[in-house]
């Protein structure tokens, strides 16, 4: 992982970059339009919406008005619980679609494992990807539970799993189990929503390095082989987050960092998210 450029590659043999900008929050519209156009110019090219962000709308304008062919780009959206409860994933894909102005996305997500829902859901999502419409199909907020259910009852396993990632709660063996079964884990809220900057040995290990808590935190994403999707709409800290592939964190500091898992979360559990 020496540059921006370089991707996981995913079960299938799709790309999908290390590094995206995540956009929950940042309003629709030219604010988001501005965003993304200033991140792609700073060398991103994967962008993590959702139709729950109420943004789709501005990252399809940003990524149809950018310069660059929609092929250069990776674009994730995900079908939000309302859509699975009412069984109309088909539906609220093809309106994600129809937000965005695009023919397809790379990786289309089922938000979060609402109970009784989400195998029907992951049963539309594999007919999205039989015809050509998502490059990729995921899942987000599962657990290894949610996983061998998904296992046991479909065809495809997720080509990735999107989960809160960060050094207060690295859940391994989530993230052992998607390493054996060849599912990428993905990295959201991966700097704590701001808090990481504030941990006292994250703001160590950066002194060490030069570096900022933010770039030593998603280095560490990196080296563990999880994507990262940290989210900011200040251009100084966009580009901030993306220098992180001039550097390489020891083993030794690795494992300092990896020492602050204590499980503890930003965002809802999956296991008593109320849906
Ligand atoms: P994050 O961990 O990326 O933190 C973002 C916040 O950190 C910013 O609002 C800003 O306050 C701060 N920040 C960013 N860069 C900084 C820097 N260089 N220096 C100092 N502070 C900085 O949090 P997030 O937005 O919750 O997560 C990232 C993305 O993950 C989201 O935008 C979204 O795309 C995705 N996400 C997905 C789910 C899901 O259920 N699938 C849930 C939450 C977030």
């Amino acid at each position: 992982m020496r540059s921006l450029k370089d991707h996981a590659t995913l079960s299938n043999g799709v790309n999908m970059p290390w590094l995206g900008l995540g956009v929950y929050l940042i309003p629709d519209g030219p604010p988001i339009v501005d965003v993304i156009h200033h991140a792609i110019d700073a060398g991103y090219r994967s962008i993590d919406t959702a139709s729950f962000y109420q943004n789709e709308a501005g990252v399809g304008q940003a990524v149809n008005t950018c310069g660059l062919a929609r092929e250069e780009l990776f674009v994730t959206t995900k079908v939000w619980n309302d859509d699975l409860r009412q069984a109309r994933t088909l539906d609220a894909f093809e309106e994600s679609l129809d937000r965005m102005q695009l023919d397809y996305v790379d990786l289309y997500l089922v938000h979060w494992p609402v109970p009784g829902k989400f195998v029907a859901a992951w049963k539309a999502l594999e007919e999205i990807y039989e015809r050509g419409r998502a490059k990729a199909i995921g899942v987000s907020n599962f657990t290894v539970q949610h996983l061998e259910v998904l296992q046991q009852n479909s065809e495809m396993i997720p080509m990735v799993n999107q989960v809160e990632f960060h050094p207060y709660l690295i859940q391994p063996r989530l993230k052992a189990f998607c390493a054996q079964k060849n599912i990428q884990l993905e990295a959201w809220s991966p700097l704590m929503q701001g808090r990481a900057m504030n941990v006292p040995t994250i703001q160590q290990v950066a002194e060490k390095y030069g570096k900022t808590p933010a770039q030593i935190v998603l280095r560490w994403d990196l080296q563990h082989g999880v994507v990262t999707i940290p989210k900011s709409a200040q251009p100084a800290r966009i580009i901030e987050n993306a220098t992180i592939f001039d550097f390489e964190l020891s083993e030794e500091d690795m494992v300092v960092l990896d020492g602050l898992d204590c499980g503890q979360r930003v965002g809802p559990d999956p296991e008593d998210f109320v849906f």
